[in-house]
Formats: C-alpha cells, structure tokens, sequence
C-alpha cells in the first residue's frame, strides 16, 4: 500500500519550519513521499498572497529538490481558480487510486476547518495529519469537529506506520512534532526590514527572495 502526504500552505514563503515538520511527520508515518501544494490565491486579493503563485510554486520547488521523499505539487497554481481541498483531492485521489492519502496540516490551519467548502467530504474521503505548532494546543483539534467527528480524532497507532492497519473509526491523526517556532509571516517581515532570512529557509530559496527581490514592499 503505497502513502502519499499533501501538504498545503500558501507557502509565502516556504521554510524550514514546514520543512522539519513534514520531515518529522513522513518519517515517524512512515509516508512513501510528500507532496507540497501550494495554494493559488487570486491576485490583488486583500488577504492575497505577497509573492505571486509562480514565485511561491518555484521556491517550493527548490525547497523539494534534494530532499528525498519530498515533491513540489502544481496541481492547484495550475488550475488558476480559489483552492477548494475537496476538489484537490479528488484529482490526486483519481492520479494515484491505489494510494492512502493524509491531509498534512498543523493544527493552527486545522482549527479552520469549519471554513473548508464541504469538510465532512474531505474528512470522509481521506485521512488527515494534524501536527503541533508552537503556540497551539493539539487537542484543540478535536474541539473544532462538530459531535460525531470528535471521536474520529486520535493518535496514530504504536509503530506509526500510515501504510499499516489503521483503527477504523479514525479519521484524523494527532502527531505531536518539535515544531520549530518560524513562520511566513515573520519571514516577509524580516526581509521587508532588511534583515537575513539565513537558518529560518533553505539556502536556494534565500536566494531566490534576495534574487527577485521578494517582500520588499509589503
Ligand atoms: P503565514 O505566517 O503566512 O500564515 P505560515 O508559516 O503559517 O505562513 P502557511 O503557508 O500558512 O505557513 O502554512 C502551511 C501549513 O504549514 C499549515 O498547515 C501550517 O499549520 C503549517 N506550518 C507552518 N509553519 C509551521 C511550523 N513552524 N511548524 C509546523 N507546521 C507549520
Ligand atoms: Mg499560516
């Protein structure tokens, strides 16, 4: 039985932060590879993204090269439209019908998932991973699922392994990771002020912000 990760961000950009984490998560799943998705968010949005969807595509890019296990994902800046997972899924899921698929998320993204166009589908449709962040409390995920989701929620079994017997009845899998306290966000912000981005993404992708001369404006 083959595993596949999906792993969607904005990734604005990607860091190591992202990078650990579904390190830490593949090998203790022990998923065959990960895919990093990044979204495609519609220009001039309020909310937008600050870099476009082309530059994000190809830091993710460079981010996965060299690093086993992992694969850059076009599948949703391709398609050029607002990202629904459902629909994202249900793509993957038709270009690899024999694999399980995990829904990779740390559990700040996850506690929005009320949000997400037809989540009971997607919970329904495939497994989820939800890793810890700095700053947030893991089993607040279960808080957020309406009645009868709480009790899909619960740790991956003893061993780990994704490809394995997994408990019927769940659906969404608690793995505390050392999640490393960096984000996009900060990231933008200490380049808008000059600073270096050095330990917090990989060396090509520093070099790619510094080269297209990302976040300098906002
Ligand atoms: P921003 O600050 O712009 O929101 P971000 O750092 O949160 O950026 P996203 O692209 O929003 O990055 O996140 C994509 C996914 O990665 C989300 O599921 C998020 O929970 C997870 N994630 C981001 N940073 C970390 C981290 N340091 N540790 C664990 N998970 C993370
Ligand atoms: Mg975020």
């Amino acid at each position: 039985m083959k595993t596949i990760g999906l792993f969607g961000g904005t990734f604005d950009p990607i860091h190591l932060g992202h990078l650990q984490a579904a390190a830490e998560v593949r090998r203790r799943a022990r998923l065959d590879r990960i895919l990093f998705i990044p979204s495609y968010l519609p220009p001039h949005k309020k909310t937008g993204a600050a870099a476009s969807a082309a530059d994000r595509l190809r830091m993710v890019e460079l981010a996965c090269r060299r690093r086993a296990g992992f694969e850059a994902s076009a599948i949703e800046v391709e398609a050029r439209e607002k990202s629904y997972s459902i629909l994202t899924l249900r793509k993957l899921r038709a270009l690899s019908p024999e694999a399980r698929l995990f829904f990779i998320l740390g559990v700040d993204a996850f506690l929005d998932i009320g949000t997400w166009r037809e989540y009971h589908r997607v919970i329904e449709e495939c497994y989820f991973i939800v890793m810890g962040r700095p700053g947030f409390d893991l089993d607040r995920a279960r808080d957020v699922l309406a009645g009868g989701l709480k009790d899909a929620v619960g740790p991956l079994p003893t061993g780990g392994a994704a490809a394995g017997p997994l408990p019927p009845h769940i659906r969404v899998f608690l793995v505390p990771i050392r999640a490393l306290d960096i984000s996009s966000t900060g990231i933008r912000a200490r380049v808008r002020r000059g600073l270096s981005v050095d330990g917090l993404v990989p060396k090509p992708v520093a070099a790619y912000i510094r080269d297209h001369e990302l976040y300098r404006g906002r």
